[in-house]
């Protein structure tokens, strides 16, 4: 156990004007602000990386879990959100492609059986049902957050690139590491966040391997308008190429779509207009929620999961997609990023509390312990689930598999506590 060095302050500035030698975040995306609020609410002065002020991701939605809503709401970001921002959805229906009379007639479904707690408003109401998670616009979630973190006095915002990461920063030796800005300043460090993304820079300087699994399926995002309403179902299908997943949005009509295909699928659909599309996706849907009038512009991400295997090294802790992306099939990545950020802050101020230097590798290692239960379980159950349920039809029979394992009590306990970010209670 290594003590931290007196002789050193956190807002210590050598190497580089205005930056201090505590805690630095690199990566201004969902994980990084989380992060930013979450240590700066424990007392932790934080420095915040980030090229430019990120694009604002219009199209993308975030479904997040009652931890995470917990925590949000804890961080004082759900009162700062605008009122209808957060969707409840209050079933989730999971189904197949095998044809059915009533596409609505669901494989697996869950509905709300408690009453809880409304939008910032910790009294518990007898008539609110708690969701079983909600629906954000990702724009209106970083807008917010970014207003906390300029109003923030212990956050300071760095409009810079990093492009490299040394383990010991020549002036202290072992009582910090070092980042190398774009402008080509060594930045001292006790401890380094990386929070910059499934390609992450920081993780690939510090040597720390990943592995990835790219099976050839890309995800096609937009918002879509269908002729019935949500009735606040997330929905989710399986096909053949991947899932698609629509989740309710703050118009009854309006849907979030995510529809993971094979790569030869989403080059196409990516390229159709807007009626061929309608087309491919009310046959995709089996006109559950009647068939689609409208869509904003679509989007495609590349799914590869990828995950560090160990994600820690010398003073550097990865956090987010920078330490495990995981297949969106199930929505739970920023749900994992804030479970990281909860555990890191609780164990960096017990560091603190005790005495103990908050970047040593003691408590490094125990933050990556604690946190690979609920990683692999979540990244080997979303891999298994789109392995189990996608690729082909005539696969899945020659294997056996597939939804007929849905029946079996196990498979669908897994497929629910993967719905609901509850791999594991936390
Ligand atoms: C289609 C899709 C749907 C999803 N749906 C859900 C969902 O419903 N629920 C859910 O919980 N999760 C969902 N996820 C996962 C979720 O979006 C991610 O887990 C989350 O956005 C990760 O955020 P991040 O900040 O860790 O990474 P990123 O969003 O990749 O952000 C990284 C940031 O770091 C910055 N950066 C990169 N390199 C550097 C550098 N060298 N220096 C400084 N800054 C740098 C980037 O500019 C960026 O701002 C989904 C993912 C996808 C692809």
């Amino acid at each position: 156990m290594t003590t931290s060095d007196p002789t050193l302050t956190e807002h210590e500035t050598i190497g580089h004007e205005t930056i201090g030698k505590g805690i630095h975040i690199v990566g201004g995306g969902l994980t990084g602000y989380a992060a930013a609020l979450s240590l700066a609410a424990a007392g932790f002065p934080v420095n915040i990386y980030q090229p430019d002020v990120p694009a604002v991701d219009q199209l993308r939605t975030t479904t997040i879990n009652p931890a995470a809503y917990a925590m949000l709401d804890q961080l004082g970001v759900v009162a700062a959100l605008p009122d209808d921002a957060l969707t409840p959805v209050h079933h989730i229906m999971v189904t197949d492609d095998a044809d059915r009379a009533n596409p609505l007639d669901p494989v697996m479904s869950w509905s709300h059986t408690k009453s809880g707690k409304e939008k910032g408003n910790n009294e518990q109401t007898d008539h609110a049902p708690t969701p079983l998670a909600w629906v954000i616009s990702n724009a209106v979630l970083v807008h917010a957050m970014q207003h906390m973190i300029t109003a923030s006095k212990l956050i300071t915002w760095h409009a810079l690139a990093i492009t490299g990461y040394h383990p010991r920063h020549p002036d202290y030796d072992h009582a910090a590491a070092a980042l190398v800005s774009a402008d080509d300043a060594l930045i001292p460090a006790s401890l380094i966040i990386a929070a910059d993304g499934r390609n992450s820079q920081i993780r690939h300087a510090a040597g720390i391997r990943q592995i990835s699994r790219n099976l050839g399926q890309t995800a096609i995002v937009s918002q879509i308008t269908m002729t019935d309403p949500h009735r606040q179902i997330a929905w989710q299908r399986f096909l053949s190429g991947g899932p698609i997943a629509l989740m309710p949005m703050a118009d009854p009509h309006m849907f979030s779509l995510v529809w993971s295909m094979t790569n030869a699928d989403a080059t196409r659909l990516m390229d159709a207009d807007k009626e061929r599309f309608a087309m491919a996706l009310d046959d995709a849907t089996g006109l559950a929620f009647g068939r689609m009038t409208d869509m904003t512009e679509r989007q495609a991400f590349a799914v590869i999961p990828t995950h560090a295997v160990w994600p820690v090294s010398q003073r550097l802790v990865l956090i987010g997609d920078a330490a495990h992306a995981i297949n969106p099939l199930a929505g739970q990545g920023y749900n994992l990023a804030l479970a990281d950020i909860k555990t890191l802050t609780r164990m960096l101020t017990t560091a603190r509390r005790d005495g103990i230097d908050i970047g040593s590798q003691h408590i490094l290692n125990r933050y990556a312990l604690a946190r690979a239960p609920e990683v692999t379980a979540m990244t080997l159950a979303t891999d298994g689930l789109n392995m189990l349920f996608s690729f082909g039809k005539k696969r899945r029979r020659l294997a056996g598999m597939g939804m007929a394992l849905a029946n079996l009590p196990m498979v669908k306990s897994l497929a629910e506590r993967v719905a609901s970010g509850r791999i594991f209670d936390r």
